[in-house]
């Protein structure tokens, strides 16, 4: 394990611990927050506002049928663009194992392997659906934020109980993880990018 070596310990010390303290507050008020939202009489409306077509909901069968038939948890996705199916992916995890191949996931690569990336990130978002059969996991979640999805549909959502383990381990990720003192590496790497700008700060 990589520890920090510059700057003065004790100081340094006494600063992550606020940091440390500072995320603990402000999960713990993201925490009641959700909480709220998710007891709030509005919160059911996010279920079933949306009627699937008989062709979208064939789809969603008949893909995790085969994920199902693969030996993986039969949970299936599609990408919806106005009436068209765009992307459509089931879970392979266990056939390909691939620990990113989760129906979301693989709904999103089917649709920029068919219609290129560009493109992709040119649609309408406001069209742009993701229906899947089970509530998206966190590392869903972070693939749909990082395509801009503005609309998911689930159409099972999780129990209370997964969402309060999924922030324990979120809590506890915040708590442990650590930064190395390598940083020039990857700043090295990125100079490497034909499209690198150095004054964009979220490189
Ligand atoms: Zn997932």
């Amino acid at each position: 394990m990589q520890t920090e070596s510059t700057g003065s310990g004790p100081d340094k010390t006494i600063t992550r611990w606020i940091l440390r303290a500072v995320i603990l507050v402000l999960l713990i008020i993201l925490a009641f927050l959700g909480l709220s939202a998710l007891l709030s009489p509005e919160s059911h409306l996010l279920h079933g506002k949306m009627t699937l077509s008989g062709r979208a909901k064939s789809a969603l069968l008949g893909l995790g049928t085969v994920a199902a038939k693969n030996g993986d948890v039969p949970i299936a996705a599609v990408i919806l663009y106005g009436d068209s199916i765009i992307g459509r992916g089931y879970n392979t995890v266990v056939r390909d194992t691939n620990a990113a191949g989760h129906a979301e996931i693989n709904a999103i690569t089917d649709a920029l392997a068919r219609i290129g990336p560009s493109r992709f990130n040119q649609l309408s978002r406001d069209s742009l659906v993701m229906v899947s059969t089970l509530e998206p996991c966190p590392m869903c979640r972070g693939a749909l934020l990082e395509y801009r999805f503005h609309h998911v549909v689930f159409l099972r959502g999780r129990s209370f109980l997964h969402w309060f383990r999924e922030f324990g381990k979120q809590l506890k990720y915040e708590w442990n993880k650590e930064k190395g003192t390598d940083e020039a590496i990857q700043d090295s790497l990125l100079r490497m990018h034909p499209g690198y700008d150095s004054t964009r700060i979220d490189w």
